[in-house]
């Protein structure tokens, strides 16, 4: 497995950051997760286009996106893997640890490529669960940035409680998205999520669903709706790079519609897989 640090490349075991990294003490940085199919990158266009967003939403300095494109491009070339999982991280850069932001800061560029870990195949088959937690993230979770705490221990409490994953519900009771995902609901044939405000993650792969639901022909819709809504559809889904659609069919110990994966969801998984294998963005 491949490692870049600041147009460097080098095995993963080899790449090393400074102590005194931004991103490392401040969670100052940002990130940006993309999956190839056999050898083709997913979406590459939109997933820089929201790294730039990411970095403008920091007010980083500009980065060339071009340099960014051709190291992603030449990492994946390098390693050679069909179905790779490309993590790239840029973080505002090393300085003495202050909270005011150095000058003469410059960015650190990392980024590290695998194969792709691939959901087991027997939870997309049967269905994953999940359970709702308290929304405690900061309001700017349409920026990608590394301060993923929240995320990690909502995860880690969906397992230990026996579950696969958490879905984040505000104060309110509004249903956000996963701990790395976006979250659509099935209801009277309509699909239905989470509005792109401050409070989500702008996913890639929530922007092709709503694309192939246009050439499909199926109704889709931003709305908030409550976990109400959420226990009472008849399909539920979690949409994300790697989870790509996965069906949930247990909330909170509720069977989500007659508690198996339904027609939608897998319709739109395999419209899904095939643009994916077809190699082109939606
Ligand atoms: N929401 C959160 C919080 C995420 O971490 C992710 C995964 N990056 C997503 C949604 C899905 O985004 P994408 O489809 O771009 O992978």
């Amino acid at each position: 497995d491949l490692a870049y640090v600041n147009g460097e490349f080098m095995p993963i075991e080899k790449a090393v950051v400074p102590i005194e990294d931004r991103g490392y003490q401040f969670g100052d940085g940002v990130y940006e997760f993309i999956a190839s199919y056999e050898g083709r990158l997913f979406m590459l266009e939109e997933h820089l286009d929201r790294l730039e967003r990411s970095m403008r939403g920091l007010n980083f300095d500009p980065i060339s996106r071009s340099e960014i494109k051709a190291a992603i491009c030449d990492l994946a070339e390098r390693s050679g893997y069909p179905r790779a999982g490309i993590y790239i991280q840029i973080s505002r850069g090393a300085a003495p640890r202050n909270h005011a932001i150095s000058p003469n800061i410059s960015p650190q560029i990392i980024m590290t490529i695998r194969p792709v870990k691939e959901i087991p195949a027997a939870m997309r088959k049967k269905g994953a669960t999940a359970i709702t937690v308290e929304d405690t993230r900061w309001d700017r979770c349409d920026i990608k940035t590394v301060q993923l705490v929240a995320n990690s221990l909502a995860k880690q409490k969906a397992l230990d409680s026996g579950c696969d994953d958490a879905i984040f519900v505000s104060a309110s009771g509004v249903v956000r998205e996963g701990t790395s995902s976006n979250l659509f609901i099935v209801s009277g044939g309509r699909l239905m999520t989470h509005p792109l405000t401050n409070n989500i993650l702008p996913g890639i792969t929530r922007t092709a669903i709503f694309r192939i639901c246009r050439q499909a022909g199926l109704d889709a819709e931003e709305a908030f709706f409550d976990t109400e809504t959420l226990y009472g559809a008849d399909e539920v889904f979690l949409t994300g790079t790697v989870t790509e659609v996965l069906p949930v069919v247990r909330i909170d110990g509720k069977s989500i519609g007659d508690g198996k994966v339904g027609p939608t969801t897998r319709q739109i998984y395999t419209l899904l897989r095939q643009l994916a294998l077809e190699g082109r963005s939606v």
